[in-house]
């Protein structure tokens, strides 16, 4: 009798903290999700259409270590387009050097983004991501420079730079 509780008290335990890590770990999507997006692929299609790198940047909101991207130095004047969909995102007068090692703008271009709430890694962050694909770009945070105070902090390797 009692074996039997403990059994099924352990089960429920183990279902409980199943749903709350599934529900934890999906939090940071939730409001993308939700959203609707001009362009649309299966995960196996995305897979296919985008390095490996980009796929766990985009599709997988990973995130890359700081300084890797070639495009934290790049200073010519030029368009930061979305590596998933090549719609514009950023333009170079809205890049500046953060220090941070990523890529950071203080404002995307109009219609260029969308944002979602991510509480991963216990912390209340501001998730970032393509309006047309829903591709994860990285993160905003309030500490940026004059005139938004905003600091887009991006993925370089979920964006393409194209010289003007
Ligand atoms: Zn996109």
């Amino acid at each position: 009798m009692s074996m039997t509780r403990r059994k099924l008290l352990n089960l429920g335990g183990r279902t409980a903290l199943g749903l709350s890590l599934v529900g934890f770990a999906r939090q940071g999507a939730t409001a993308a999700d939700a959203e609707t997006f001009a362009v649309t692929h299966s995960d196996a299609e995305w897979r296919k259409l985008l390095t490996a790198g980009q796929y766990d940047i985009l599709r997988r909101e990973g995130t890359e270590p700081p300084f890797s991207s070639p495009l934290n130095h790049e200073k010519r004047d030029g368009i930061f387009s979305c590596a998933g969909c090549a719609l514009p995102l950023f333009s170079s007068t809205t890049k500046f050097d953060s220090g941070t090692g990523w890529p950071s703008f203080w404002r995307p271009l109009e219609n260029a983004v969308g944002e979602s709430r991510d509480n991963s890694f216990m912390m209340a962050r501001t998730e970032v991501h393509c309006r047309q694909c829903g591709g994860h770009l990285g993160h905003v945070f309030d500490d940026g420079p004059k005139p938004t105070g905003l600091r887009y902090c991006m993925n370089g390797v979920a964006l393409n730079f194209t010289q003007a």
